[in-house]
């Protein structure tokens, strides 16, 4: 593969990187992730992955735009009111870099249609705002054996860590259990956050996205990075495997498909 004119000025930051360069540019041209959920997590994750050049990106999200997601989901603006978020990421990203293939799922995503969705992508980025979502991604990205980041925010605070189908390596469900009992925990449009908070924490997962795909630095496999806005703290939590995990433990009882 051979860069246009075009791409080597565009990309022309990431060349200067020796941890990209010429040889990572092409395995992000040729390499494809898969971010659920088109909102505030989902909106600087799809902007990075679409400006460093990811060839295939896709986008599930079934709801529109509202006027109290703009605070947050920078992907959509004042004109798209009302359309689905999907149909206005897919624009707005084209228009960022038309170069990108991005294929959109206006669907929720549940246990019948989400291995056939993430089948065909090399990463996931679980951008979702409820707990039931994020168990099934971890659940079926371990069945699949795919490698996602998960990603949360309440309030002022957020957190991620990566997935990667390899030993002793933690997976979401491991670390989290079981979703917590409906309504114990204020979830969506009940509670509040502050919008450059997602922001943050989408851009760490857009960053995982874009090592794993170029092998560069490490990941936050079995690593929980936890931030807050109000103190400044970055904190890392080493967690373990939990071998009675439901899911990827020794005797599983969650099996997806
Ligand atoms: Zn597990």
């Amino acid at each position: 593969m051979e860069f246009t004119a075009e791409q080597r000025e565009r990309f022309a930051r990431n060349f200067l990187l020796e941890e990209i360069g010429e040889e990572g540019q092409k395995k992000l041209m040729n390499g494809s992730v898969l971010v659920i959920g088109a909102g505030g997590l989902g909106s600087p994750a799809a902007f990075y992955l679409t400006a460093a050049g990811v060839g295939h990106i896709g986008i599930a999200d079934a709801d529109v735009v509202e006027l109290s997601n703009l605070q947050r989901q920078i992907l959509h603006s004042t004109k798209e009111l009302g359309r689905p978020k999907v149909e206005s990421a897919k624009e707005t990203l084209t228009e960022f870099n038309p170069d990108v293939k991005i294929t959109t799922y206006q669907d929720y995503i549940t246990e019948e249609n989400i291995l056939d969705i993430i089948k065909d992508y090399d990463f996931v980025i679980d951008a979702t705002d409820n707990f039931p979502t994020k168990f099934l991604i971890n659940d079926a990205c371990v069945t699949a054996k795919k490698p996602f980041c998960h990603g949360g925010i309440f309030r002022f605070s957020g957190q991620l860590m990566t997935y990667l189908p390899e030993e002793n390596v933690p997976c979401y469900r491991c670390v989290f259990k079981n979703p917590p009992e409906k309504g114990s925990i204020p979830m969506g449009n009940q509670v509040g956050v502050l919008g450059a908070v997602p922001g943050v924490i989408g851009s760490l997962q857009a960053i995982e996205a874009i090592k794993f795909l170029t092998g560069a630095g490490e990941l936050l496999v079995g690593t929980l990075v936890s931030y807050d806005a109000l103190t400044n703290d970055f904190r890392k939590l080493k967690l373990p495997k939990d071998d009675s995990c439901a899911v990827c433990g020794k005797h599983p009882t969650i099996k997806i498909g």
